[in-house]
């Protein structure tokens, strides 16, 4: 008789009817499975207060209805409006309706408009309420400056700590939410598009407690967020009304209405790095880049190379093809080589030798094996070389997942290429370490397969030699070390 109530990101990803590649199913809403009362779904700080008193009241049961950002099931369709989309039942065996069902649950998660969403399992019915509202910064501060004891659990001492820890104890999360929409990724779907801020007091509160701790070394890790840059809503509008529905504010090009003002995250990294016992402060969480153009501010650009860099800064271009960075929700092949040529240039005038590291994902839906040379070909002639490439893995719960399992586009209902096949996958993959001996048969089968056999052979413009060179006895110099590519 005790009430179960599950959140997190991973019950909040898959609240509806979802596709899990895992198992290569469509599965019910993981509270039918979990058997749980309630799911929290996005950041949940709101709901756990609200379902508390409820309990406290002895009206857990009929407080449900009226509790933003929670899931329950019921055997009756809520009073209040609400929209229904396609049943587990149907969409477990019905592609087009999958899509249908995505895109209606798609457009209704904003605070502001957002009308309940009701999916029919068996005899019940899964009733996601409206999303809970953004925190405002006052109680953005109240949730961070909480008495955490930034340390593990003690039960870890004998086992030496927890070493993922490093990676985040001395970092600082200023915000929450991204208005990025980057399809594949699946914060949109848990923390929403809408910014909520820390105030640069709280920031720099809790910056004093790490400068206090024994085993802090004087470096801040990260000042961020999904996307660092993104500090503050993207427009004004959304304060009342919510992020627009069925446009997007950052790509494929920034909405006219967007806020690209970088002036408060300039602000707050000074006042960062000018605490006595700070040596540095780095931002590693992944900027957007077109953000920063739009924005129009190399100023910004020179500063970061200037003070929050350490070596290397990690961009996320994911794809130079513009159809798939489109599908991708991404900037383009310009954008990415004007911060690059941006970046440089800072660091020239720094006298500084630092490098952009740019990460790209292979197979995702819309790219096709034209798309994956043309990245191959690019990456040649930028003299670029990455060392980590991904392969797309659908998430529960992204529009992208969407669109690899049903082969559709859910927001226009075109058809979409999805590279499914272990091999077409493989390639994929393949052409983008190109000089990688391990992917020379791959490369070269992709290749002929897209009828680019000039990109077989010994000239400037050729991706591989018309043979393995390095595993054969016979050739020219072999293969470096320890990665073993073709020179
Ligand atoms: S007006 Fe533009 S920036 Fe504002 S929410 Fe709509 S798309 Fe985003």
């Amino acid at each position: 008789d005790v009430p179960l109530i599950i959140g997190g990101i991973e019950a909040s990803l898959r609240r509806f009817g979802h596709y899990d590649y895992w198992s290569d199913t469509v599965r019910r809403s993981i509270l039918v499975d979990s058997k749980a009362d309630v799911l929290i779904y996005g950041m949940g700080e709101l709901q756990i207060i609200e379902l508390a008193d409820a309990l406290d009241a002895g009206r857990f049961e009929s407080a449900l209805p009226d509790i933003r950002g929670i899931c329950y099931m019921s055997k009756d369709l809520p009073d209040a409006p609400h929209v229904v989309c396609p049943s587990y039942e149907k969409i477990k065996v019905d592609k087009i309706a999958f899509a249908d069902a995505f895109r209606i649950q798609y457009d209704e998660q904003d605070p502001h408009y957002g009308k309940i969403v009701v999916q029919q399992h068996g005899d019940r019915y899964m009733v996601q309420n409206t999303p809970a509202l953004p925190l405002t910064q006052e109680e953005m501060d109240g949730v961070y400056n909480l008495p955490y004891t930034r340390t593990w659990h003690p039960k870890y001492d004998v086992k030496g700590g927890v070493p993922a820890l490093s990676e985040v104890q001395f970092s600082l999360v200023s915000q929450r939410g991204c208005f990025g929409s980057c399809s594949f990724c699946a914060i949109t779907n848990h923390q929403g598009r809408i910014i909520q801020n820390r105030s640069h007091e709280s920031l720099l509160k809790e910056a004093e407690v790490m400068i206090q701790m024994d085993n802090f070394k004087g470096y801040i890790h990260d000042v961020g967020g999904p996307t660092a840059n993104f500090r503050h809503l993207a427009c004004d509008k959304q304060a009342k009304y919510g992020a627009c529905k069925g446009k997007t504010c950052a790509a494929p090009v920034p909405c006219e209405n967007l806020n690209t003002d970088h002036s408060d995250y300039v602000s707050l990294l000074r006042k960062l790095r000018k605490l006595k016992g700070v040596k540095k402060v780095f931002v590693r969480s992944g900027l957007r880049y077109d953000y920063v153009l739009a924005d129009n501010n190399k100023a910004f650009v020179k500063e970061l190379c200037e003070h929050h860099v350490s070596g290397q800064l990690k961009i996320a271009p994911e794809h130079i093809s513009n159809r798939v960075t489109t599908m991708m929700g991404k900037a383009g092949k310009e954008a990415f080589l004007t911060f690059k040529k941006w970046f440089e240039d800072a660091n020239h005038q720094l006298g500084k030798k630092q490098y952009l590291v740019p990460y790209f994902m292979s197979s995702h839906p819309g790219c096709t094996l034209d798309d994956a040379i043309e990245l191959a070909e690019f990456l040649r002639d930028q003299h670029m070389y990455p060392e980590q490439v991904q392969d797309f893995i659908p998430t529960p719960g992204s529009l992208s997942t969407c669109m690899y399992y049903t082969g559709i586009n859910p927001l226009d209902g075109t058809s979409v290429y999805v590279a499914k096949k272990g091999r077409d996958k493989a390639k994929q993959r393949a052409l983008m370490q190109y000089k990688n001996i391990e992917n020379y048969d791959l490369v070269k089968e992709a290749l002929i397969e897209g009828n680019r056999r000039d990109l077989i052979g010994f000239g400037p413009k050729c991706l591989i030699p018309p043979r393995p060179i390095g595993r054969s006895k016979v050739g020219r110099r072999a293969v470096s070390s320890p990665k073993r590519r073709y020179r």
